[in-house]
This record gives structure tokens, C-alpha cells and sequence, in this order.
């Protein structure tokens, strides 16, 4: 049986069926979960598809996750999506149904579930999730909602398919989704629009950035800079890519101070896999787009020093 098949299989057989997908979202983690929910509950409407997970109001404009009462565990099939690790599940019951399966397209480091399906070649969850649909059109089917939910993810995990994880494939899936019934660009432009204090910030990204010769850059955003901008949760997000878009920048770090004062690294590079460098300090991730947690601005020496030497390495 092949994969598509386990899974098309695993949801016949459960009445419930729970969506899980990571902790602090994105549009390919949201995407991907209720772009699934959507297939699922227009395919069989007989089933109860519910999406866990925290709700943000800056993703309201994708839907809404479902309250979920403990006991709707007992008897559900939970489908992880996006998630590489079992910490970052957003919502602890993930491991309450009586069976689990994993989609995702992030390196397999964490093999978790009783059926796996991971391609880390894909640009993106939501691919994926076309591409289970494509191979079962006999039994299910695609509500526009779902392709605007999917081609969301799609724009969202390939910086609008412009990271090398964006395939000939991804261009397909993208031009399929854009058949149905709902306006790519009207998505194009809520990706792409920054509210005032994020432009504000992105400034700040520019002035500040450390460019080293060996083209590694790093920033650090410590709760006193990041005080004025009065951002919301979460919100540096959108900034992470800018240190990209310059021609002399080939990797990146920026360091951004968590409530118990530890900073998490978001790590970006458009040359050498800085995974490794993730791993080497307890993170982990894609070759391109990683992330860890270090201590203190000791920690963040140590680790930008790191950073030079992968790049330096790459260059000789
Ligand atoms: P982020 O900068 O949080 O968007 O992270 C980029 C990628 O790095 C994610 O898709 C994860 O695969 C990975 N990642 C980030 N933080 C961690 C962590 N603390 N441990 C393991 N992987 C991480």
C-alpha cells in the first residue's frame, strides 16, 4: 500500500479526526492544517474534523481552530502536520487518539507516529496535502477554501516561491490550486502587507545588522530594543528574511530575547546548510532555515563566532 494509501485508509476507519500542527504558526502550518480539515470534512461529512492549536488574530484571515474536549480523544485519529518535533505540537493532547500520523516536510529528525509521511525535498506541508489529494480524487475532494488555504501555505514556506525548495512541482501544485474559485493575489497581499510598528522594526533590522567580512550577519533583538515598537506576539517573525535581500549577507542569525530572558536563534542562509550549527547548539531545522535557543549574550558569541567559521568554510 502505498503512503497515500495508509493514510486514506487510517481516515476511513476513524469517525473523529484531530488536525494538530506546531506551536507559534505560520501560514504553511496553518495552511496545511486547515486546508487538510477542509478536504476532510468536504470529502466525508459524516466525520468530526477538528484543527487544535492556539488561535492568533493575525491568522483569523485563514480560519479558526476548534475548542476540543479531552474525551474527543479517546476514539480520533490525530494527524501532526508541519511539525518536526513532538515538543513543538501546539496543545499536549496530540498523543490522546488512539492512532497518530505525521505529515511533514521537515527532516525527519524526531520519527514520530504510528504512519510517517516526511519528504524534506518539499517546499512546503501544504504541498503535501495536494499532493494526498491528487492521489485520491476518487475519494476526496477540494473545497476552494481548501486551495486558498493550501496555495497559502505554499506562498508563506517558499518566501512566494522564491527559497530554493520551490520545485517545478511547487510551480504545478501552485498553478492547480489557482484554478479554484478564490483570488491568489487578494493572498499574495495579505503575506506581503506589514503593519506600521513591523516596518518601523525592519528599519531597525537595516541600520542594525552586523555584516561581517565572510558575509555571516547576525542581530540581536533584546527585550530594551524591541520595548519601543510595542509589537505583538510573536511578531518578528516577519523581519527574520530581511537581512537576506542583501547581496553581501550569505548567512544570518538574529537573537530574540524570550520572557526568561534565554534567545531564541532564527537562522537563515542562502549558501552553506547551517542545520549542523542549529544542532550543535540543542536546535535543529532545514539546511537553510533553522533554529535554537541559547542561554545568554555569552552564548550568542560563542555561536556567531560559529557562524563565521560555516561560512568562511563555504567560501574557500
Ligand atoms: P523559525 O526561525 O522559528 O521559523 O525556525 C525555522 C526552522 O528551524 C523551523 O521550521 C524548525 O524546523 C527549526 N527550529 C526552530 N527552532 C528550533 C528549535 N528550538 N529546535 C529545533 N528546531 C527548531
Amino acid at each position: 500500500m502505498s503512503i497515500n494509501e495508509q493514510i486514506l485508509t487510517a481516515i476511513k476507519q476513524y469517525q473523529t479526526i484531530i488536525i494538530h500542527r506546531h506551536k507559534r504558526p505560520d501560514p504553511d502550518a496553518i495552511g496545511s492544517q486547515l486546508g487538510l480539515a477542509q478536504i476532510l470534512k468536504a470529502s466525508f461529512p459524516k466525520k468530526t474534523v477538528l484543527a487544535a492549536g492556539k488561535q492568533y488574530d493575525g491568522f483569523n484571515w485563514m480560519g479558526k481552530t476548534d475548542e476540543i474536549a479531552d474525551d474527543q480523544y479517546a476514539h480520533a485519529l490525530v494527524i501532526v502536520v508541519d511539525t518536526a518535533n513532538q515538543p513543538r505540537v501546539d496543545d499536549d493532547r496530540y498523543n490522546k487518539g488512539q492512532m497518530m500520523i505525521k505529515i511533514d516536510h521537515h527532516p525527519n529528525d524526531d520519527a514520530f507516529g504510528d504512519v510517517m509521511w516526511v519528504e524534506p525535498e518539499a517546499s512546503s506541508t501544504s504541498e503535501l496535502i495536494y499532493d494526498f489529494f491528487a492521489a485520491n480524487t476518487a475519494d476526496l475532494v477540494m473545497p476552494s477554501e481548501a486551495a486558498r488555504l493550501l496555495y497559502a501555505g505554499i506562498v508563506g514556506d517558499t518566501g512566494r516561491f522564491m527559497y530554493p525548495s520551490t520545485s517545478s512541482h511547487t510551480f504545478e501544485v501552485a498553478a492547480r490550486l489557482t484554478t479554484y474559485d478564490f483570488s491568489a493575489s487578494e493572498v499574495n497581499k495579505i503575506e506581503d502587507e506589514i503593519d506600521i510598528p513591523l516596518a518601523r522594526l525592519s528599519a531597525y533590522v537595516y541600520e542594525n545588522l552586523t555584516i561581517l567580512d565572510s558575509g555571516a550577519a547576525y542581530l540581536v533583538l533584546s527585550d530594551k530594543v524591541l520595548a519601543p515598537f510595542k509589537l505583538g506576539d510573536d511578531s518578528t517573525s516577519a523581519v527574520v528574511p530581511l537581512p537576506g535581500k542583501i547581496k553581501d549577507v550569505t548567512s544570518w542569525a538574529i537573537f530574540v530575547q524570550q520572557k526568561d530572558s534565554s534567545f531564541r536563534i532564527r537562522l537563515r542562509s542562502k549558501g552553506p546548510a547551517i542545520n549542523e550549527l542549529a544542532k550543535k547548539y540543542g536546535g535543529g531545522g532545514h539546511p537553510l532555515a533553522s533554529g535554537a535557543v541559547v542561554e545568554d549574550e555569552a552564548h550568542i558569541k560563542a555561536f556567531v563566532a560559529d557562524l563565521n567559521q560555516v561560512v568562511t568554510d563555504y567560501k574557500k
